[in-house]
């Protein structure tokens, strides 16, 4: 780390910084400018503990880390991009995934009408909420059991995989029977307890980025899953909350692109969310697919005025066929097949 010394602190006042940086695990090297004094503490910010703790000290100014407080999920720690199997389908490697679905299961016609069409446009993976967060205790709840029952349904018929939420830790291992990925929504980004509990059903777990979360805050959560021993870890982009009212969310592709330069984990994108209009979802895809996602994840509904979640944001079949054409070229520019 660096610890930065107000300028023109005394002597003494320097020394004490000196020592202390020692009795805290690290080497310090100290660099004596004209005005300030600047220690460079050498050791390992991941094991020893932070030299933040040092701002304590009136004469110190600034403490800087120089290590990625992400370990496993750091693209230091992994130079090479990671291919997470989701039951025989590979996120992360030359072909690019589709996701596709209705935002939440309504109803068995709804789900297999839904899971056929997004099938025979080329999506791999089937999405739909049993379990919604939604914002108000009156909306639609989501069917629950009956909702994963519809999903295991769904995919017996079709050989879909399968994506959906997972809202408590006390879910995780009636989901993970049927999700071959637990997503783990923006609302509950930071429940380090169900984040732990879906790192032990051992799942792939897609992330999704909190509404108001710092690319390093999600790296960290991502981090809980990692560290918990499940290395099956899709990120995904989902949209933040601005200032912004003419779209819901603010879909942040450079995030995309910072997390895929940070991380080793794949980056999916979420455009349904990312900005509440089903007008923007193509020309998002196009973005999402040129700063480098490695995947995408659709809202598509049989007849989006009519659902019970989201409809302002889900495509119907056309347009979900329609996006999966229009997205070619930029597949073939980024080079995914
Ligand atoms: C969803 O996918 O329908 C959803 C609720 O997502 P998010 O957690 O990103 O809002
Ligand atoms: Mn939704």
């Amino acid at each position: 780390m660096i610890v930065v010394i107000r300028p023109h602190a005394p002597a003494n006042e320097i020394d004490e910084v000196i020592r202390e940086v020692e009795v805290l695990g690290y080497a310090p090297a100290p660099i004596h400018g004209e005005n300030q004094t600047v220690v460079a503490a050498i050791g390992d910010e991941n094991s020893l503990p932070t030299l933040e703790s040092l701002l304590a000290f009136p004469q110190v100014e600034r403490v800087m880390r120089v290590q990625k407080r992400y370990r496993l999920s750091s693209r230091e720690a992994h130079p090479a991009g990671s291919i997470v199997d989701v039951d025989g389908v590979a996120v992360g490697g030359p072909k690019f995934v589709l996701m596709a679905g209705p935002c939440s299961v309504e109803s068995e016609k709804q789900l297999l009408e839904t899971a056929f069409a997004v099938k025979d446009s080329g999506a791999v993976i089937l999405r739909g909420g049993a379990y919604k967060p939604r914002t108000s205790p009156y909306e639609f709840q989501g069917l629950g059991p009956e909702g994963l029952r519809l999903l295991a349904k769904a995919k017996k018929e079709t050989g879909l995989k399968i994506v959906t939420e997972v809202l408590s830790e006390f879910d995780v291992e009636k989901v993970a029977e049927v999700a071959d990925i637990l997503q783990v929504g923006a609302r509950n980004c930071q429940n380090f307890q169900l984040l732990i509990a879906c790192a032990k059903a051992k799942k792939p777990v897609l992330l999704k980025r909190g509404m108001s979360q710092r690319i390093e805050e999600w790296l960290l959560a991502s981090e809980y899953l990692l560290a918990n021993g499940n290395p099956k870890v899709l990120l995904c982009e989902r949209g933040i909350r601005t200032f912004e009212t003419y779209t819901r969310n603010t879909l942040d592709l450079a995030a995309v692109a910072i997390a895929k330069r940070e991380s080793h984990l794949p980056v999916i994108v979420d455009p349904s969310q990312g900005c509440g209009r089903a007008d923007l979802v193509i020309t998002l895809c196009c973005g999402a697919i040129s700063v480098g996602a490695d995947g995408l994840i659709i809202e598509v509904h049989p007849n989006p005025a009519e659902a019970l979640s989201d409809g302002q944001q889900q495509v119907n079949f056309k347009g979900f066929a329609d996006l999966v054409r229009q997205i070619e070229p930029y597949l073939t520019a980024a080079k995914r097949k």
